[in-house]
């Protein structure tokens, strides 16, 4: 294997750009300490056509380790496919924690939920298959004032992130977190649009484009920008 070329192991679209480094972190840190279901549902995933959209088990241990810290209980996962990033959030709240995960896609979570089931965390997740905006929505109609959600994931239809935001801001408590992902859209957002692209990846870029200005101008929330998997946005509610 060449030191410093793509190494073809690494499966993950990944803005690392040292390969080697990539393999490192995953070998050293990340691997050993993966749950052997989410190891499982990982490797099953991986064969699936569309396996690459899975959230990569370095951003997975980094979402688990902000839930602890965060003491999360609550939490809205809205982008589910087959459940990568649902299992490690699971895993990381207590007993009674509870996830509300949306997915406009039952088909993808079904793969998942056996590896959910063998892991004894199949009771924290109430799986809805919807749209998310609508569900949304009605968690607003519903949810009380004193009982808000301390973390949402957000990770399925760019186009709609600026609404999702919105709210999410009324369902999140103040201290509470939204993180969102793909916000670097492969390294993308940095420089001119690529016309030798898709036109759905130049379309995903512009959007990620408009939505990093509205965060970072955002005053309601602080923000960390992270340079991990695809790039993750940290927001955490102020006001
Ligand atoms: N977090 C997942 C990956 C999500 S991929 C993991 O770790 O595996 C994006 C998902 O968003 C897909 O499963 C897709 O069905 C879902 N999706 C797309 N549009 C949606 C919408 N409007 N509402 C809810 N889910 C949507
Ligand atoms: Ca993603």
């Amino acid at each position: 294997m060449a030191s410093s070329g793509r190494n073809s192991s690494i499966t993950h679209k990944n803005l690392l750009q040292s390969d080697v480094l990539h393999q490192y972190i995953l070998e050293r840190s990340v691997y050993p300490r993966e749950h052997e279901q989410l190891k499982g549902l990982r490797e099953l995933t991986m064969k699936h056509a569309r396996g690459l959209m899975s959230v990569p088990p370095e951003e997975g241990q980094l979402l688990s380790m902000l839930l602890k810290l965060m003491n999360a209980k609550k939490t809205i996962e809205i982008g589910v496919f087959t459940g990568y990033s649902l299992l490690t959030t699971a895993l990381a709240l207590p007993k009674d924690g509870k996830i509300t995960a949306i997915d406009i896609e039952k088909s993808n979570f079904e793969i998942g939920l056996p590896f959910i089931q063998r892991a004894g965390v199949e009771n924290k997740i109430n799986f809805i298959e919807s749209a998310a905006l609508p569900v949304l929505d009605k968690m607003i109609q519903e949810v009380k004032e004193d009982d808000l959600f301390d973390f949402a994931f957000v990770d399925a239809d760019k186009s709609n992130y600026m609404e999702y935001h919105e709210r999410l801001l009324k369902l999140i408590r103040v201290g509470g977190a939204i993180a969102y992902d793909n916000t670097l859209w492969g390294g993308s957002v940095a420089v001119p649009v690529d016309p030798s692209h898709a036109e759905r990846f130049i379309e995903g870029r512009n959007l990620t484009v408009k939505f990093n200005d509205f965060l970072a101008a955002d005053p309601r929330i602080e923000i960390s920008q992270v340079c991990i998997a695809d790039g993750l946005t940290i927001c955490r509610r102020i006001i």
